[in-house]
């Protein structure tokens, strides 16, 4: 199979694996489990950021942090198709009684301030109390600037607001802007990561922040359902994830830009390609049958007028240079 779904599909390597069968264990509700520890210091110092907390989720990862930014009533400044505003349920609104204010990404995936600033609430009782702006990044495999992190971060320390940034994909910004993660972290109170993407880890997130924000964070977590026990074997995984996986994100985005350009030579209208996804527009009421036909031939996409298509660990070059034949004798009739 050729799966071009999304990069949540991979599958753990050998490699990993054996790593999270010698996982030392304990119970990660005690805070005993070593490795679990071990994975949350680990990429708590690699952030440059006081703490750090497991999670089973990305999911639950922002909502855990929306809470523990946010009281009963506050408001979260969000992106119209931000994953924490649009695919995650409603969950800060239903669980946590915090209010969503959408507004729509400039084409850059930012939020710009200006738009920001006019929805900020005045202190009235008419109002929802406008706490946090949250930013994702990447967004649809978008970049955001790095200028604009830091003029974000200046205007939310001038506005008195919290900064979280959903960075389920934060690695591959950080592997476009060939600088460290710290040098990005330093620019929001929070952010999540993602170990179950691109990086390769068959389960897990991690939620950053100051000691503080990560102890209140600790018990939404466990209210959430998200405490585990021996959740060792699971924190190996996103460790050597973590120690092996980032640099070769590079590959994946050179696989995207190669397949980008392979089915604009078929002919094919690909709209977009940034990191490891591609966007590509089907003829009016092909979606179905190319669905189908990459199916018959082991090559999964999530077909619609507009197909993503998302490279990772799991999909090599030549598989890609496959997925181009059949592409091309499907346009070919
Ligand atoms: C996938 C994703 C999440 C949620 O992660 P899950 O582990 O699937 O719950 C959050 N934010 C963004 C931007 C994502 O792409």
């Amino acid at each position: 199979m050729i799966d071009l779904r999304s990069d949540t599909v991979t599958r753990p390597g050998r490699a990993m694996l054996e790593q999270m069968m010698n996982a030392a264990v304990g119970d990660d509700v005690y805070g005993d489990d070593p490795t679990v520890n071990q994975l949350q210091e680990y990429a708590a110092r690699l952030a440059g950021k006081e703490a750090a907390l497991f999670l089973p989720s990305g999911t639950q990862a922002n909502l855990v942090a929306l809470l523990s930014h946010c009281q009963r009533g506050d408001e979260y400044i969000v992106g119209q198709q931000a994953h924490n505003y649009l695919f995650e349920a409603g969950g800060a609104a239903v669980l946590g009684s915090i209010q969503p204010q959408p507004i729509d990404a400039a084409r850059d995936g930012t939020l710009p301030l200006d738009k920001v600033a006019s929805v900020i609430k005045a202190d009235d009782v008419h109002f929802a109390r406008t706490r946090l702006l949250s930013l994702e990044n990447t967004h649809n495999g978008k970049v955001l600037p790095q200028a604009y992190l830091r003029d974000a971060w200046q205007f939310t320390r001038e506005r008195g607001l919290g900064l979280h940034m959903d960075g389920a994909r934060l690695f591959n910004a950080i592997v476009e802007y060939g600088c460290e993660l710290d040098e990005v972290a330093r620019y929001c109170d929070s952010f999540t990561l993602c170990l179950s993407k691109g990086l390769g880890a068959p389960v897990g997130s991690l939620l950053l922040g100051n000691r503080d924000f990560i102890k209140r964070a600790l018990r939404w977590r466990k209210m959430a359902g998200g405490g585990l026990r021996q959740a060792g074997i699971l924190a190996a995984g996103g460790l050597w994830a973590l120690q092996n996986n980032v640099a070769r994100l590079a590959d994946d985005h050179a696989n995207a830009a190669w397949l980008a350009e392979a089915l604009r030579e078929t002919g094919a209208d690909v709209t977009r390609q940034d990191t490891n996804m591609l966007f590509v527009r089907l003829p009016e009421g092909t979606a179905p049958q190319l669905g189908e036909f990459m199916a018959r031939r082991d090559v999964l996409i999530n077909a619609a007028p507009v197909t993503r298509l998302v490279t990772h660990i799991d999909v090599s070059r030549q598989q890609l240079e496959t997925v181009v034949s059949h592409w091309r004798a499907f346009l070919r009739g």
